[in-house]
């Protein structure tokens, strides 16, 4: 009986050591595969934040300060200050001034802050 313990404590110890070990080796190889995993999360959330929602800040997109966003004239709160293309529809960004955007925006019911 209690040689029976002793034997099942030692299986469990070797199980552990081999999933301690597979775990660690797992982990190294697996090294690659998140940062390739990471860098597309990032991607896909600098994409995302274009999409604007609630009340959208057009002085505040406007990062350089030049007077114009780029605006997508399918989806009107898809805003960015750089060209690009919109991540819902793919289309390209038009180029238009904040007063533009603005009124795009108020005429298709998003809320603009008032600047
Ligand atoms: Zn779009």
């Amino acid at each position: 009986m209690k040689n029976g313990v002793n034997n099942y404590q030692h299986k469990a110890y070797v199980v552990c050591v081999i999933l301690v070990t597979v775990a660690f080796v797992g982990c190294g190889n697996d090294q690659k595969g998140h940062d390739y995993d990471d860098m597309n999360k990032q991607d896909t959330t600098i994409e995302e934040s274009i999409v604007r929602t609630g009340e959208i800040d057009l002085q505040m997109l406007d990062m350089n300060k030049d007077g114009k966003v780029y605006q997508d004239p399918m989806d009107w709160n898809v805003i960015s200050d750089e060209a690009g293309k919109c991540p819902l529809c793919k289309m390209e960004l038009k180029e238009v001034t904040l007063e533009v955007a603005k009124e795009n925006l108020i005429n298709n019911d998003f809320t603009v802050k008032d600047n």
